[in-house]
């Protein structure tokens, strides 16, 4: 019954976004996406488009997302953003941070994207333009499979920290205590294993056609950016999605050590209290700017 009535909420939800939708204008870049699309798939194979294409789209989007926060450093307006404002990034790390991603991106990551091919054939899994899902389907999908991985990341994550086993591996992530943003796959190659498995469960439950594999590497690559940023910076569009973390819980993660676990939202932390720690920081630190307020008064 139970099961009944949810299939029925997610079905009317599906017709309601997609009454809405056909009020909507035609997006002005449907037609060039098509397009390309189209083209990509009438000159490359499949081996090639899911082998390269996905590096192209990893490597890209990870270095891109990872511009604003490197160029803010540079820009004194910025700085009051910035969280742990005593720890500015250096040349040094930065330049340390860099070789070890290239190091984990070609000899980790891309031996596993090389599996991306096999999956998809495995698991018939189109390419197709007709076949794509709409926008607010891919949306949806994507943040499916963001609660999944969350989860996984979570106990993993947690887990890692375990006193017997965290300086093996996951002391290599804790390496900086002020995070930016090229460090968040900076992670000794075990973790990029452990808790990338999160990652690809959302896309065998999920998985409809190849282009959620990529819209899903962007979401996430955005996310973990963003909150290894080590900037705070208004009007984030991130912080619309229900129960996002933000760059301030988890850059309190690098800080303190213990607590705040979970990847992208807060409802683990909260149901286990392993926020706590970061509730009582942010209280402490309210009571502070109160009486700074009231001494510049
Ligand atoms: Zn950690
Ligand atoms: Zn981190």
């Amino acid at each position: 019954m139970a099961m009944n009535d949810s299939v029925n909420i997610l079905n009317s939800a599906y017709l309601a976004v997609e009454y809405v939708d056909s009020f909507l204008p035609d997006n002005p870049l449907q037609q060039p996406f098509k397009n390309a699309w189209n083209y990509m798939l009438d000159n490359y194979t499949k081996f090639q488009i899911a082998t390269w294409g996905s590096l192209i789209v990893h490597e890209a989007s990870y270095f891109l997302l990872c511009v604003p926060g490197f160029v803010f450093q540079f820009i004194p307006y910025m700085q009051k953003y910035k969280i742990q404002q005593d720890k500015p990034e250096t040349w040094e790390k930065q330049w340390k941070c860099f070789k070890t991603l290239l190091f984990n991106h070609f000899f980790i990551q891309l031996p596993l994207i090389c599996g991306t091919y096999y999956f998809t054939e495995y698991f018939n899994i189109p390419y197709e333009w007709e076949e794509m899902p709409r926008w607010y389907v891919l949306l949806a999908q994507c943040f499916g499979c963001a609660v999944i991985e969350d989860a996984w990341h979570y106990f993993l994550h947690r887990l890692l920290h375990h006193k017997r086993i965290y300086k093996y591996i996951h002391k290599v992530h804790h390496e900086f205590v002020s995070p930016f943003g090229m460090q968040a796959e900076y992670a000794h190659p075990l973790e990029t294993l452990i808790l990338g498995t999160g990652f690809f469960i959302g896309i065998v439950v999920f998985c409809n056609h190849v282009i959620l594999l990529w819209a899903w590497v962007i979401c996430r690559l955005m996310e973990t950016i963003d909150v290894h940023s080590g900037y705070d910076v208004p009007l984030n569009p991130l912080h619309l999605v229900p129960f996002y973390a933000g760059a301030r819980f988890h850059d309190f993660h690098h800080m303190n050590f213990i607590g705040n676990y979970a990847s992208t939202f807060t409802w683990w932390d909260r149901i286990f209290g392993t926020d706590s720690q970061f509730i009582a920081y942010k209280e402490k630190e309210k009571k502070q700017q109160l009486i700074m307020k009231k001494k510049a008064n």
